[in-house]
Order: structure tokens, then C-alpha cells, then sequence
């Protein structure tokens, strides 16, 4: 029989008219379908999240200071939803041992993991599915990385005896029982264990736009749907900040070759965008999507005879790590070498940082420049196309963006720029236009 995992995301069920449009999807596929829900999302650009309430209210009730306006909001958020579909369901009962936890022992995992735990199970009480708790099936090592083997297997167990479920999302439990979340947005990756976990034929993702779109809709006016992406470009581009997908959810459906489906919940009749493990469309554009982070910077270090020194770079990325700081990129010329650097982490240690570098590496010049944005320009079709770099230039150079840094992935499918924060809208725009208009 056809097993689908369906993962809804919090604006798919901010409310009780979206918890119908759900339901009306999942009734409408056959063979066994298992559900992984988000907490309530926004219901407008001004809304706030539940989960961002309930990390106020932790944080209220960790400093000592009152919580019980926020818990109160968050009932109502779910009162509006079991009130409007006639649910069976004790919130109160349920809000009340929130709040007992919040007095007793405020553990941040566990209270922030109360939204999707609260959704899934009034969405498992409205469709009438098993309710699967991931405390009892999704395993965290100590050190907080999934204990995949022992998942795999709980998970499995759980869901082959079942046609239909629902499971919460984004949460799961160290070995000792104590609840432990995914990073934000972690429920993309809940939902691809699961996919995983029961070999599933699709891994569906149901959100608010109609698919991994080529470039961030809040940057470009409209930007095309991509209709199907491989695996290694959807990893890229949401790495590099196309929010739509957890960058890290590609991983666990990718070792098992299971297709993604992104979807929209407000449009279910739109196709959407499908990963796969071949982007069979590739070659007919060069460029598949165009994605951008803010918070870098750049050290360019200059030293004269640079490239006789054996173990340069060595030294210099590990003074990087003794600080913590990420490095994303690490351009090189001849007597230059340039580290891209996450801003934060490097405000923090930069003046040991520097000091670090002028003692260990004793080079003739550093340079450092903040409020950098990098732009991801990603295509496996790019490997076949002749004058991608020559478009891609061209159009900044238009546009009058003054592009900091360039670096052409190893992996041939992207090009990676850094320019201003200011220039980020102009640039992608530009680029957007260069590719797709
Ligand atoms: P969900 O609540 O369903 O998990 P998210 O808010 O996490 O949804 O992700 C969907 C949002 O991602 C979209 O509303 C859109 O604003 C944003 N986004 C950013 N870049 C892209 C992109 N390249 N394609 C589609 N959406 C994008
Ligand atoms: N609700 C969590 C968050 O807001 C997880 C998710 O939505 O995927 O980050
Ligand atoms: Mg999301």
C-alpha cells in the first residue's frame, strides 16, 4: 500500500478554517498516510507564533517574572481551534500542567515543544488517527544529534501497525527521557525521519507558498516555482537562507532516495516543487534558484610569499575554531587569502582573534569588513551552460552592485558573492532578472 508522510507547517494550521483545509488533504489520499504537525503559526504578518509564546513564557518564568497572560493567549489560540471544530479535548487540564512545569522546573525544550505536542493532539482528536508521542520514538544523543538507529527502529515500530497517525513535530527525547527540540523549523526534519522511518513513497511538506520558489517572494515580486530540484540544490539553497525547508530535512529522505513534495495548503491543487535525486530539468536553465544570508565578514589577509608556507591556512581556520567562529568561505590568491566569517560569533573574539592572527601568521596586512550579505546562485545546469559568470557579472555591474568577494563552490553548481547589506535587494533582483525574466 502507498505510504505518504504529510508534514503541515504552523501557517498550514494556524487556526480552526486552516485545520479543515488540512483535513480535506489528507482525506483526500489513499493508502497510509502519517501526519507530522507544527504548532500553530501565524495568522497574519502581525500574529505571533505559539512557539515564540511559549518561548516567552519561559523566559518570563525563568527570570521570576509573571507568565500567566502569555499561557492564557496561547489557550485561546487553541480554545478558537476545539471550540470552532467540536473537539474533545481538555485544554485546560493540558495548559494547567504547562504552567505547573513552569513553577516547578522551567525546562526551555519542554515547554517550547508544549505547541506542536498541544496540536497534534487535537488534529489526531479531529481526524480521529493515533496520536505518536516522539518523546517515546525520536532518540537524542547526549550531544544532541539524533540517535538515527534507535529512531529509525522505534519509529518503524510504532507506525507499521498503523494506517494513519499523527505525530508532533519538531521534538523528541534524550536516552534519560527529558524532552529535546530540533533547531527552529525543525519540524521539516521530524517529518523526513518519519518518511524515512516507514520507507515512505513521498515525503510531502505542506506550507504556505506553492513550492521552493527561485528566489525569496519576500525580495522578488512573484519569483517562478521551481518545478523539480535535486536533492543537492534544495541542501544549497536552503542552506544558504531559502527558509522554506530546514536546510538540515534533505538528509535523512536523501539516504533512502524518498521524493519530496513541497506543497501549498492554501493552493493544493498547484503541483508544487519535487526533489529528487537527478533534476532531470537541468540543462534547460543554467540557474535553479538564487538564495541569500545576511551577518557576514570578511578578513582578507595579505602576506607576501603566503603560498610556501606550509600550514597557513591550518593555523588560521584554527584560530577560528578555538573561537568558535564559523568560517563559510575561504577564498585564496596567491599572497591574499580571504575568511568569510559569521558576524556574530566574530564580534564576539574579535580583537583576540586579530591578535591572534598578527602572532601566529604574522602577515603584512589584514583587512576586516562587516554587514556583508552572501547570495547562493545555484544550478546543476550550470556545469553544461557557457556564460553564466558573464550574465551573472554583467547584471550586478548593471545594477551598479559592487560584488566583495566571489567564490565558484567545488562543487560546481553554485557561485557564491558577497556584497553589502545595502545592495541585497538590488542584487537579487538583478540576478533574478538576468536568469528567469
Ligand atoms: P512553515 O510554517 O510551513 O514551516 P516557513 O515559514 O518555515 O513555513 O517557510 C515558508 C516561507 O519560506 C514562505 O512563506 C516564504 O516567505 C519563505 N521563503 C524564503 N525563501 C523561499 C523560497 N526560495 N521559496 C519559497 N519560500 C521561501
Ligand atoms: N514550531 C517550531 C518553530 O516555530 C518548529 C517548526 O515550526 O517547524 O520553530
Ligand atoms: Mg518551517
Amino acid at each position: 500500500m502507498k505510504k505518504t508522510v504529510l508534514k503541515f507547517g504552523g501557517s498550514s494550521l494556524a487556526d480552526s478554517g486552516q485545520f479543515k483545509k488540512v483535513r480535506d488533504i489528507i482525506l483526500s489520499e489513499d493508502g497510509k498516510t502519517y501526519v507530522v504537525v507544527s504548532a500553530p503559526g501565524k495568522r497574519s504578518p502581525s500574529d505571533t507564533k505559539v512557539t515564540d509564546m511559549l518561548y516567552s513564557a519561559y523566559d518570563a518564568a525563568s527570570r521570576g517574572r509573571n507568565y500567566s497572560e502569555i499561557l492564557e493567549n496561547i489557550r485561546r489560540r487553541y480554545l478558537e481551534i476545539v471550540t470552532a471544530l467540536e473537539i474533545s479535548f481538555d485544554l485546560d487540564k493540558e495548559i494547567s500542567e504547562i504552567a505547573k512545569r513552569l513553577e516547578t522546573d522551567p525546562q526551555v525544550d519542554y515547554v517550547v515543544s508544549r505547541g506542536e505536542y498541544l496540536n497534534a493532539r487535537i488534529f489526531s482528536a479531529f481526524l480521529g488517527f493515533e496520536f505518536v508521542e516522539p518523546a517515546e520514538c525520536v532518540f537524542f544523543n547526549a550531544d544532541g544529534t539524533l540517535n538515527q538507529d534507535r529512531t529509525y527502529s522505534e519509529l518503524n515500530k510504532k507506525l507499521e501497525n498503523l494506517d494513519h497517525a499523527v505525530i508532533a513535530g519538531f521534538y523528541g527525547a534524550f536516552e534519560d527521557g527529558r524532552i529535546h527540540t530540533f533547531s527552529r523549523g525543525g519540524s521539516d526534519i521530524s517529518g523526513s525521519i518519519a518518511a524515512r522511518a516507514v520507507n515512505a513513497d513521498v515525503y510531502e511538506n505542506w506550507t504556505d507558498v506553492s513550492g521552493m520558489l527561485s528566489a525569496d517572494p519576500r525580495i522578488v515580486k512573484n519569483p517562478k516555482s521551481i518545478e523539480t530540484i535535486s536533492y543537492r540544490e534544495l541542501r544549497e539553497l536552503s542552506y544558504m537562507g531559502a527558509s522554506v525547508m530546514h536546510e538540515e530535512a534533505v538528509f535523512p529522505v536523501r539516504a533512502a532516495g524518498i521524493p519530496i513534495n513541497i506543497r501549498n495548503t492554501n493552493r493544493p491543487e498547484d503541483r508544487g516543487t519535487w526533489i529528487v535525486s537527478h533534476n532531470s530539468t537541468a540543462g534547460s536553465s543554467a540557474v535553479t534558484g538564487i538564495a541569500g544570508k545576511k551577518g557576514f565578514s570578511t578578513l582578507l589577509i595579505e602576506k607576501a610569499m603566503m603560498n610556501n608556507e606550509v600550514g597557513f591556512v591550518a593555523k588560521l581556520l584554527n584560530i577560528f575554531a578555538s573561537r568558535g567562529v564559523s568560517v563559510e568561505h575561504i577564498p585564496t590568491g596567491i599572497d591574499t587569502i580571504t575568511a568569510v566569517v559569521d558576524s556574530d560569533g566574530f564580534k564576539r573574539s574579535k580583537s583576540e582573534i586579530l591578535d591572534e592572527i598578527k602572532e601566529q601568521l604574522n602577515p603584512d596586512t589584514v583587512i576586516v569588513e562587516s554587514g556583508l550579505v552572501l547570495i547562493a546562485v545555484v544550478g546543476v545546469g550550470m556545469v553544461y551552460k557557457k556564460g553564466v559568470s558573464a550574465t551573472l557579472f554583467t547584471a550586478l555591474a548593471d545594477a551598479d552592485v559592487n560584488v566583495r568577494m566571489i567564490d565558484q563552490g567545488s562543487s560546481e553548481m553554485n557561485i557564491i558573492i558577497a556584497v553589502d547589506d545595502s545592495d541585497y535587494g538590488k542584487a537579487v533582483n538583478a540576478i533574478y532578472s538576468a536568469f528567469f525574466a
